[in-house]
């Protein structure tokens, strides 16, 4: 447990030191439980998105998506249940005051908080749903809840989906955007918070088909946890138990990762039947059936699998995931004992720069895709001969690939900085640059260098960058 916990710090302090992840409203003292993603955080962030949005929307013929209001009317809480039932148990300690989630702890053993045996309230069931209140009066007619899901607003929108778009069964809908649960006990760094983001997907489909569809949607899960380079044996699938699913379910499976704090879910997959649409039609009195559009007398709810995905646990199983720590070769000059006091001038100089001796290295191995600095562009020294070229080149790069330039420290702390941040290739600027046109590529795996000419570098890194592994 230690080690791991070790590890979790190791990546929490990663997160802040570069600029991946940090403490929201840090110079107020922070607020508890949220988090503020900073350069590096928020383009890792946009990469699982896009790739997301690109892979289930616009690879798929049969999908499309929407982008819905936070703050919905009241009245689709109520008929999706939420309001009476999305809650947790709540104990808290008579002793220290601590609240916990009643299904999270042994309650017949002692607080884990303040150690005291047998004092624990009653558990009572806590809505998890964040209120506000629209216009200037806080009084009850205008309370409203920030969504806590994404879903709803599928299934309030299906007919209007429906109808502008003409899909015919089964199709999807698809939302990617901010949720709010008032958890009861957030933490884990983002694993779990009061705000956070969801990718979700309903797809709507004829009842005989739902064994096979959650199959196809179960197999689309998993290409995609591969995708985020995740590996198999970090992952299990858990299939929920009758019983223990939600009453309208035939079927749930729980993905879970196996974070440092434990083997915690990061995904769910469920079949929905057809609850959702029959709730809101019940509560609204619109008609949302579908008329097969080839029997137009046949009118029926779809039913629906729903893969659910949060943004932030993707974030955090693919830091954890590809966090690395190494044992690498110093670079190192002959008679020079630290690669922080060798700085190569010349082409030569920079290949002769051998990594050798023991260091530790940090190597977020990402795949390319996932990135959030494709290349780095480090000219040597802050000389003007060289920024007169590496500048123009960092322009130039940008315009094709998230970039970034830095001149300061030694070439070794620099490659280390960008191994750090899972940066796949830096682009070195040397005095035989002025001469030759030509650069130095390292690459983050295998740590080996090449040499290319400025003209073609555009091409070279496009294809290299567009490589699977
Ligand atoms: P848990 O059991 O961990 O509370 P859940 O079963 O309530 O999760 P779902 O309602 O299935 O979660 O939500 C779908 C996905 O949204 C989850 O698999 C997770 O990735 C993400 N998610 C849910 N709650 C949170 C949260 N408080 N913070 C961050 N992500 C969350």
């Amino acid at each position: 447990m230690d080690t791991s916990m070790n590890f979790m710090d190791a990546i929490i302090s990663l997160a802040k030191r570069r600029g991946f992840i940090f403490p929201g409203s840090e110079i107020y003292g922070g607020l508890a439980n949220s988090w503020d993603y900073g350069p590096l955080g928020v383009e890792l962030k946009n990469n699982i998105k896009t790739e997301w949005w690109k892979r289930f929307v616009h690879s798929r013929t049969d999908m499309v998506g929407i982008d819905a209001a936070l703050l919905m009317n009241p009245k689709v809480w109520e008929a999706s249940g939420h309001l009476k039932n999305f809650t947790d148990p709540l104990v808290e300690c008579k002793k220290c005051h601590e609240r916990f989630r009643a299904d999270q702890i042994d309650i017949k053993k002692l607080c884990p908080k303040c150690g005291a045996e047998g004092m624990f309230t009653e558990a009572k069931q806590f809505n998890l749903m964040l209120k506000t209140f629209l216009g200037p009066a806080e009084e009850q007619a205008n309370t409203v809840y920030f969504r806590p899901e994404t879903a709803q607003a599928m299934f309030v929108n299906f007919k209007n989906i429906l109808e502008t778009t003409r899909k015919r069964l089964p199709f999807g809908i698809a939302q990617i955007g901010k949720a709010f649960r008032n958890e009861i006990t957030p933490g884990n760094f983002i694993f779990r918070t009061r705000e956070f983001e969801q990718m979700e997907i309903e797809y709507f489909i004829e009842e005989k088909e739902w064994e096979k569809q959650f199959e196809h949607w179960l197999e689309e899960m998993k290409k995609w946890i591969k995708h985020l380079g995740i590996s198999e044996k970090n992952v299990h699938y858990a299939e929920i138990p009758d019983g223990e699913r939600a009453h309208y379910s035939k079927r749930t499976i729980d993905i879970e990762y196996e974070f440092p704090f434990g083997r915690k879910e990061l995904y769910g997959l469920a079949y929905r039947g057809d609850y959702d649409l029959k709730q809101h039609m019940d509560s609204s009195g619109v008609d949302l059936r579908y008329t097969d559009p080839d029997d137009p007398k046949n009118k029926f709810l779809p039913h629906v699998i729903e893969p659910s995905l949060g943004v932030d646990r993707t974030l955090l199983a693919v830091m954890l995931e590809h966090y690395h720590e190494e044992d690498v070769p110093t670079i190192k000059k002959e008679g020079l004992s630290s690669d922080s006091a060798f700085v190569a001038t010349s082409a030569k100089e920079t290949a002769l720069a051998k990594e050798e001796g023991d260091e530790k290295r940090v190597v977020m191995r990402f795949p390319k895709w996932l990135a959030p600095i494709k290349v780095a562009i480090l000219p040597l020294s802050k000389k003007e001969e060289l920024s007169k070229v590496a500048k123009p080149l960092y322009e130039k790069l940008s315009e094709s690939f998230v970039c970034e330039y830095d001149e300061t420290q030694s070439i070794g702390k620099r490659y280390r900085r960008q191994d750090e941040i899972g940066t796949p290739y830096c682009v070195t600027v040397d005095f035989d640059s002025l001469n030759d046109n030509s650069v130095t590529i390292r690459d983050r795996d295998t740590m080996k260098q090449e040499r290319v000419p400025i003209i073609e570098i555009k091409e070279i890194l496009k294809d290299k960058l567009s490589q699977i592994l």
